[in-house]
């Protein structure tokens, strides 16, 4: 769309990113984060995992240990988000963003486009993950059940949240609320944002084609606008490799993801890009 104009200036401290991770993807996909974007903003970054780990705790101070079960399951995922919501809400920073671990943030678009908007004021904005509302079955009590409808922002590709909507979230989502809420309608954790935000709220999310997950071809986002897109990541589509098409300075091979090659085209003075780019 087209660019807003900023509502209020954004210093870092006012953004709280939270990064969802299993004690298992720590090396295998945290370390790529921490030498890449995470390392250029870690007052803002919060990594949220599920077991102890000295290596990760010496990389940056932010590790917070959820305790919830290494579980893939709707539960787990869903106890990581409450802890998220309330780790949030307790910084007292103006707006909550949530990425999952293969997810590249780009924090210049991302505060470009929230400093568009008043955190006072109810915005919940990311990438719907479907083309149309979720059907879902919400428990209103013991035995009685009705279908609701609702529109998500996918968690693969990461939304964010104002603190002003996310204290209005606070009956459904604090203490152990967040876990109760997620049962009730039986689905994943970023659907149960939706949920509460668009249902039960009534507030509309705000569509941004500026955050990407791997569920879409990421071959189709211009390497000439990487640097308006607030969230990248890499993974497999459809049974294939999927990752942003971005030329050098690291191979495919060396690069698979194409973080590093993303972050030097993006942060060219990184002592480990190839200093070819500057001038
Ligand atoms: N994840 C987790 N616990 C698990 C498996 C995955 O917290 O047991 C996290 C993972 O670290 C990532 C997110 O959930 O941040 C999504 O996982 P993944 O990318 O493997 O799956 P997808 O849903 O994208 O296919
Ligand atoms: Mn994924």
């Amino acid at each position: 769309g087209h660019p807003r104009p900023p509502a209020e200036p954004l210093a870092p401290h006012d953004v709280f990113i939270a990064v969802k991770t299993t004690k298992k993807f720590h090396r295998a996909r945290l370390d790529l984060l921490l030498e890449t974007w995470i390392s250029r903003h870690k007052e803002m970054t919060f990594i949220f995992t599920d077991g102890e780990d000295e290596v990760l705790a010496r990389r940056t101070g932010n590790v917070v240990n959820t305790n919830c079960s290494a579980a893939h399951s709707r539960q787990a995922l869903s106890c990581k988000m409450a802890v998220e919501y309330d780790r949030f809400i307790d910084s007292g920073r103006k707006w909550f963003c949530h990425v999952d671990d293969d997810n590249y943030v780009n924090v210049r678009a991302l505060l470009r486009l929230l400093a568009s908007y008043p955190h006072t004021q109810d915005v919940y904005i990311g990438k719907p993950s479907l083309d149309r509302p979720i059907q879902a079955t919400e428990r209103v009590s013991e035995n009685k059940m009705r279908p609701v409808h609702f529109w998500f922002a996918t968690g693969g590709a990461g939304f964010c949240i104002s603190r002003g909507l996310a204290l209005k979230m606070s009956p459904w989502a604090s203490g152990g609320h967040f876990m109760s809420t997620a049962e009730r309608i039986r689905l994943p954790d970023d659907c149960t944002i939706g949920y509460i935000v668009e249902a039960l709220l009534g507030v509309p999310l705000i569509r941004s084609g500026l955050f990407h997950s791997h569920l879409e071809n990421l071959q189709q986002v211009p390497a000439s606008e990487l640097h308006e897109q607030v969230t990248l990541s890499y993974g497999t589509f459809e049974n294939k490799r999927n990752a942003v098409h971005v030329k050098g300075p690291f191979s495919v091979e060396a690069d698979p993801s194409r973080f590093r090659s993303v972050h030097c085209h993006l942060y060219p003075d990184t002592p480990w890009c190839p200093r070819t780019a500057i001038f």
